[in-house]
């Protein structure tokens, strides 16, 4: 799933659920939901990645999910310095953990190679023409949401 779902729904739950537990527990449950709801990721070689080769992403889709990224940031950190709460800042980043914590694949802790395959096993992959739409109407109705 798109990193910019992820922030801006932790974000939404920072925003809306007034406890840190709480906030943590939830956005961490549903990224891990929001992965196994069918959508397009690109490809990013996840055969090899299954294998422990690592990523394999074409140069352009790594500019679009920084773009991605950074949208989604900058939101986040736009609306925690409006309504002064550190708790939406929070979610975002405890519901973007799961996947920046892919970014250490090369590590060989079992433990958290059993995390990686966990993690991989989950996605659900939806054809292009369904899974962007998808997860761009998901991004909208989550902007929509946060900014009302
Ligand atoms: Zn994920």
């Amino acid at each position: 799933m798109w990193n910019i779902i992820h922030i801006l729904l932790g974000a939404l739950i920072g925003k809306e659920i007034n406890s840190y537990f709480l906030v943590f527990i939830i956005a961490l449950v549903t990224h891990f939901l929001l992965d196994h709801v069918p959508h397009w990721d690109g490809d990013y070689g996840k055969e090899g990645f299954f294998k422990g080769k690592g990523f394999n992403v074409r140069k352009g889709l790594i500019l679009f999910y920084v773009c991605l990224f950074l949208i989604g940031a900058f939101i986040t950190l736009k609306l925690t310095l409006k309504e002064n709460n550190p708790r939406i800042l929070f979610g975002a980043l405890i519901s973007a953990s799961p996947d920046l914590a892919n970014l250490f694949y090369k590590n060989k802790n079992k433990y958290y190679q059993k995390y990686l395959n966990f993690h991989t096993k989950i996605q659900r992959e939806a054809r292009f023409l369904v899974g962007f739409p998808l997860q761009l109407l998901i991004t909208l109705v989550l902007i929509f949401l946060l900014v009302r």
